[in-house]
């Protein structure tokens, strides 16, 4: 089978982008490393789900940086299999949104020109979204 678009991961961001596209009637190929669950294989535990890594990959494996800018003026990072923080994640068929808890932070009109705003933050790569609020 021939597809017009490939989408690695099939969490919040890819969704609604393969959604739109294949409503379109774009073949949509979404290729997700985590299995396949569904809502029996899941429990009310905040603790096990948000606290404990079940289904977050392998620190070494699979690591976020955090930098973070000091008094001193210079920044520093931290990788996560230093620190142990391994963030809320979810590897598996729809990504971390099948824990989504619900809150969302409203955006403001400066949060979609961050850049152009606030300016560029040395080593950033940080910029403008091509939408408006
Ligand atoms: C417990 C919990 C509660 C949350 N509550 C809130 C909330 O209340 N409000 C809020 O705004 N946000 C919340 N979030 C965060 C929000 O759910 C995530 O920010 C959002 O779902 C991230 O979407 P994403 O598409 O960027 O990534 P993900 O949803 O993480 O999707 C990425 C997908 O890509 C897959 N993938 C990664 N690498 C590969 C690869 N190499 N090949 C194939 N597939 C790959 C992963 O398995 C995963 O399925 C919560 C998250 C958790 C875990």
């Amino acid at each position: 089978m021939i597809y017009d678009v490939c989408i690695i991961g099939s969490g919040a961001g890819a969704g609604p982008i393969a959604y739109t596209l294949a409503k379109e009637g774009k073949k949509v190929l979404i290729l997700e490393k985590g299995d396949i669950y569904s809502e029996k294989d899941f429990s009310k535990d905040e603790i096990a789900y948000a606290r404990r890594d079940i289904f977050t990959p392998n620190l070494k494996d699979e690591y976020h940086v955090i930098e973070e800018k000091f008094d001193d003026g210079k920044w520093y990072k931290f990788p996560t299999y230093e620190t142990g923080w391994s963030f809320w994640n979810g590897n598996f068929l729809g990504g971390s949104s099948n824990f989504m808890s619900g809150y969302f932070h409203r955006l403001k009109p400066n949060d979609f020109k961050l850049k152009s705003t606030y300016g560029k933050y040395a080593n950033s790569n940080v910029e403008d979204w091509p939408i408006t609020y």
